[in-house]
């Protein structure tokens, strides 16, 4: 049944409800977290279906990361049902695969296209930047990749780069961009850059492609539009259209909302300019501000309006609510990282004994990515149920890559990477040298390496030894085999038993002695149960009658190897679970369990209960911000976005010592936490449970409690640390570490550099050093900094 108009505009306010029902010009909604300004988004798709009569095929709706996509697509058809299914609910990267996959023949390629994830394209820089005789010292390829991946989100194609390049450095990046991207083409293959830029190429390119999408999508909404580069930017303006175009076709509809104080990813070319400039860049254009929180407690939203209220040249406002102040903030000083893990799950525990918070309602936060083990270790000691958000990084092992690369070369032939990745793994007598023999001939003559591979079988490749040439057959004919087994129709998963099986892979790592190749195995059947259920699901969607709600040519059959691999290609770059729908880490509230992640994964989330974990200086913010104004600006958003994801309890965490590269490191109180109102935070504990001496002594501040444990306790980096030292081996050598500007050092991942400025005295002393072709970089001298003097 449809829903009534007054059941949609019911529970709105006045702005939230004008955002809905506007008509017509382009409408930007700028407001503050937690402000309803995803809820205006989805209320604003049921209201177009409800009300004005539009079709479900014409919306495009597009968010951030696959776990907004899913929560997006979740919250749309709790409005209207089934119907949600032929809209497009994606992120940015999953609608442009389905429009390239489309029109692949328009760019010429093949639209079995493989989808390159950036340790892929590392891979290929490396290939590129060895074949051009770069030296990889002066320019990692990591250093490559992160230019070129910057080039293709300004929209530079290669030529431009070539053109426009001014010194010796953009000279490097520019040769390999060119040599890079022709091989992208060769091998059939996008990276995730790509996907966006060859889209914005296309519609700009063929006027009749563009017209297409036009007329099917007469409305599109964008969320955290603050967090757009401008190839997205430029993707938006071209679907949608500033004017009517040849054919009289009138621009879409376009609703986009943000906020500029969580813009989180300007590292990846995000700019905030695409908010403050909406109103040039769309004509006729209609802003909406809302102003009222009905998220979060006032006490939260008032620690996180002390927050951003430190970041220059922002526009001011304030977040309020009328729910009232709640709890307040509940601070804590660890020991060490397993004292603060032990307490977040001793707190969580005691929540749920109070019946005060189900585990669902919990979620952890912290900087990065590794800073998850910690607290897995304990949860599972514990029994306590949780799921990491991101950062499972199953897709990044190497036996599942491995398979993922068969399934890619069986899918696509042309896929160079993923063939020369799999050529002699497991071990098959096809060596580094035979591999450069092929890859020669392939440059030569000009064609892939997968024909190259076929012209070694019928001896045409010169200079390639009798023993390698039979060991290339054998490979060859191996891959026809299973070649046959795609053929047939088999599903995804029997597909990978065979893999598994004739390759000869898993036999290999039972028979092996290391307990790392059984838990390699173990992964393995996690892959084939997640591609069983991958197809199990395809059957569910389309129903018993087998019939999809949605029959699209951009998207591969369903079921489908191609569809598993896109499928597997976009969680894996959204910091998301191994979830073959990517619908169970849709809200991130389900089974009972606690929620770990990074904030940037958070965000547009909302959870009853959050711990904001480590925030110390250098690690939040994060080491690299620590004398650089921008990014300090940027962690700061970061701090904002961790704080408004509360509803009703926040903690936040800091721990004296944490162990980094092995060694316990001295961390400073995070500058966050001298920024929250003193009046909102209960500190539960101020100084460690024992005391060996310090350097604070200020009292009535986080900072006050400088002083470090010996607790014999808890494992890790104070127990290590009191059997020697406080803090061990590491301490000691970076204290005596006095720098200078002008000083060279050797540092163990940045190489060589020299000392450009000193910052700072005692626990918050810093140096930035120039790292040549690997940047500046702002280092803390304190703790184990794996570095020396020269
Ligand atoms: P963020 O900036 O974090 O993405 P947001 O502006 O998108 O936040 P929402 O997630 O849409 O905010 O809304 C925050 C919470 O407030 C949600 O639980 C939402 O259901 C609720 N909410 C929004 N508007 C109203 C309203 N008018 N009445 C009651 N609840 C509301
Ligand atoms: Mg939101």
């Amino acid at each position: 049944a449809k829903p009534r108009h007054s059941d949609l505009l019911d529970d709105l306010n006045p702005a939230q409800r004008e955002a809905v029902t506007h008509a017509g010009s382009p409408l930007l909604v700028v407001a503050g977290a937690g402000s309803g300004k995803t809820r205006v988004l989805t209320r604003r798709i049921a209201y177009l279906l409800a009300e004005r009569d539009v079709h479900p095929g014409q919306i495009m709706a597009i968010t951030f990361t696959n776990k907004a996509a899913a929560e997006m697509r979740e919250r749309v058809s709790d409005l209207v049902g089934r119907r949600a299914n032929a809209m497009w609910v994606s992120t940015f990267h999953s609608m442009c695969v389905r429009i390239l996959r489309r029109e692949a023949k328009t760019l010429e390629m093949s639209s079995s296209f493989s989808i390159y994830d950036s340790d892929d394209t590392k891979r290929l820089i490396t290939l590129v930047a060895r074949d051009l005789d770069i030296d990889p010292k002066r320019y990692a390829a990591r250093t490559l990749a992160v230019h070129i991946s910057n080039l293709k989100n300004e929209l530079i194609d290669p030529e431009t780069a070539v053109a426009d390049a001014g010194n010796d450095l953009e000279r490097r990046v520019a040769e390999v961009y060119v040599e890079y991207q022709r091989r992208l083409n060769q091998a059939n293959a996008f990276d995730f850059d790509d996907l966006i830029m060859r889209t914005v190429e296309l519609l700009q390119t063929f006027p009749d492609v563009a017209e297409y999408y036009r007329r099917r999508f007469r409305h599109v909404l964008v969320d955290e539009y603050q967090d757009t580069n401008h190839a997205q930017y430029t993707l938006v303006r071209e679907l949608v259209g500033t004017e009517a175009n040849e054919a009289g076709i009138e621009p879409a509809e376009l609703c986009v909302v943000g906020d500029a104080d969580q813009s989180i990813y300007a590292f990846r070319g995000a700019t905030i300019r695409n908010i403050e400039e909406f109103e040039r860049d769309f004509p006729n254009a209609r802003t909406v501000l809302l102003e009222q929180n009905y998220r979060s407690t006032q006490t939260i939203l008032n620690a996180a309006n002390a927050v951003i209220a430190r970041n220059p040249n922002r526009r001011a406002k304030r977040l309020w609510t009328d729910s009232g102040d709640g709890e307040k903030i509940v601070g804590y000083v660890a020991d060490n990282e397993h004292d603060e893990a032990a307490f977040v799950a001793g707190e969580i525990d005691a929540l749920a004994d109070k019946g005060e918070a189900d585990y669902s309602d919990v979620a952890v936060f912290y900087r990065t990515n590794n800073q998850s083990r910690v607290f897995e270790e304990i949860f599972i000691r514990l029994g306590l149920p949780y799921k990491v958000v991101g950062g499972v990084r199953f897709y990044e092992r190497r036996e599942v890559r491995d398979m993922l690369a068969y399934l890619r070369v069986l899918a696509n032939p042309e896929d160079t990477v993923s063939l020369r990745r799999i050529l002699n793994v497991p071990k098959r007598g096809i060596g580094d040298r035979a591999e450069a023999v092929i890859a020669t001939y392939a440059e030569r003559e000009r064609i892939s390496f997968a024909q190259a591979l076929r012209g070694a079988v019928s001896g045409e490749v010169p200079l390639l030894n009798p023993r390698s040439a039979k060991a290339i057959t054998g490979f060859v004919e191996l891959m026809d085999e299973l070649g046959e087994v795609v053929e047939s129709g088999a599903e995804v998963a029997d597909i990978l038993e065979a893999v598994l099986e004739r390759t000869g892979y898993r036999a290999e790592l039972e028979e092996s002695d290391d307990p790392q190749d059984a838990s390699r195995v173990e992964n393995l059947t996690e892959l084939v149960t997640v591609a069983r259920e991958f197809t199990e699901f395809t059957a569910e969607v389309a129903g018993p009658d087998g019939e999809l709600p949605e029959a699209d040519p951009g998207v591969p059959e369903p079921g489908s190897l191609p569809a598993f691999l896109e499928r597997v290609s976009l969680v894996a770059d959204a910091d998301s679970v191994p979830s073959p729908d990517g619908g169970d880490d849709g809200d991130g509230h389900d089974a009972g369990v606690v929620t770990l992640m990074t904030v940037h994964t958070a965000k547009g989330l909302e959870y009853p209960v959050v711990f904001g974990t480590g925030w110390e200086d250098g690690i939040f913010p994060h080491m690299r911000a620590l004398g650089d104004p921008t990014e300090l600006a940027e962690e700061r958003r970061l701090a904002y976005v961790a704080i408004t994801r509360a509803r009703k309890r926040l903690y936040v965490s800091r721990s004296m010592v944490r162990s980094a590269w092995g060694q316990p490191q001295m961390n400073p109180a995070s500058r966050f936490l001298d920024e929250l109102p003193a009046d909102l935070v209960d500190w539960r504990r101020l100084a460690p449970s024992s005391s060996s001496g310090g350097f604070g002594s200020s009292g009535g501040s986080p900072r006050a409690a400088t002083t470090w444990g010996s607790r014999g306790g808890g494992g890790g980096a104070s127990s290590r640390a009191a059997s020697t030292s406080p803090f061990g081996k590491g301490w000691k050598d970076t204290v005596a570490l006095k720098l200078d500007v002008g000083d060279r050092v050797s540092h163990d991942k940045y190489g060589l550099g020299t000392v450009v400025a000193c910052d700072g005295a005692g626990p918050r002393a810093t140096a930035t050093i120039d790292f040549g072709a690997a940047g500046k970089v702002r280092l803390m001298l304190i703790g184990s900094v794996p570095m020396v003097k020269l």
